[in-house]
C-alpha cells in the first residue's frame, strides 16, 4: 500500500506499464484487475478521510510500499475514469 502525493511519485512504474503493457479489468470505480507475472493483482484506489489517494495492490512490492507498475496501470484508468464523475 502507498499513499499518492503526485504524479511525478508514478513516473518509473507508468514506464514501466508502457514497457509491459499489463492488462486491466475494471471491476468497479476504484477497484482494478492488473495482469502481472504470476497472474492477476487487485488494485483498490480509494481517497482517505486526509484527502490522500490511497493505493493498495497485493503483489509482494506494493506489500512493502513500493509504487509497482500494476498501480500504475490502474491509477491510469481510475484517474480518467474520476474526471468524469463530478463527486469523485
Ligand atoms: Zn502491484
Amino acid at each position: 500500500m502507498f499513499i499518492l502525493k503526485g504524479i511525478d511519485q508514478l513516473e518509473k512504474a507508468i514506464a514501466k506499464a508502457k514497457k509491459i503493457r499489463p492488462r486491466v479489468e475494471f471491476d468497479h470505480f476504484g477497484r482494478y484487475r492488473v495482469s502481472g507475472s504470476k497472474g492477476f493483482y487487485t488494485v483498490l484506489c480509494k481517497r482517505s478521510d486526509n484527502g490522500f489517494k490511497t493505493v493498495i495492490c497485493t503483489c509482494k512490492g506494493a506489500e512493502k510500499g513500493l509504487v509497482c507498475y500494476h498501480a500504475a496501470a490502474a491509477l491510469s484508468l481510475h484517474i480518467g475514469l474520476a474526471r468524469q464523475q463530478p463527486s469523485a
